[in-house]
């Protein structure tokens, strides 16, 4: 376990010198409303949400965007993507449906360069909540 940690942590390093936000929220350094948590992600709930449910699903061990993640490391990939179905289902949103957005660069509106999957949903979710 111990171990892991370090791991995990050398990859941080190696990824990039200075922490992003979402590594400090990681580390419990800021705080934010954790939804749900599992060793390899954390879910927590967006600071400005555009929709009902804005909930950030973001991988523990960091990569700029998805397609990094996707070609590091496709079974974080799916980690990921099962913690956004996870939340989902505690949101009550499962059923009706929802979105997993992916901002990929600045012209994307991309601000956190450390890949999170906004997770959409509720009843007036117009095309606007991206
Ligand atoms: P991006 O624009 O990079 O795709 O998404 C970054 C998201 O992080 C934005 O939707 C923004 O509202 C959210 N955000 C920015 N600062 C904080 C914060 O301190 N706490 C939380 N929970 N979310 C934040």
């Amino acid at each position: 376990r111990c171990h892991r940690a370090r791991v995990l942590r050398r990859a941080d390093t190696l990824a990039s010198m200075s922490d992003t936000l979402f590594e400090r929220i990681i580390n419990r350094e800021v705080p934010a409303d954790i939804v749900h948590e599992t060793e390899t992600t954390i879910a927590f709930r967006d600071i400005n949400p555009r929709a009902t449910t804005h909930v950030l699903v973001v991988p523990k061990t960091r990569y700029r965007n998805v397609a990094e993640l996707a070609a590091a490391d496709p079974g974080l990939l799916a980690d990921v993507v099962n913690t956004a179905a996870k939340v989902a289902e505690l949101e009550g949103v499962a059923e009706a449906g929802y979105r997993l957005t992916f901002n990929t660069g600045e012209d994307a509106g991309q601000t956190v360069f450390h890949v999170h999957g906004h997770l959409l949903g509720g009843s007036s979710l117009g095309p606007e909540a991206r």
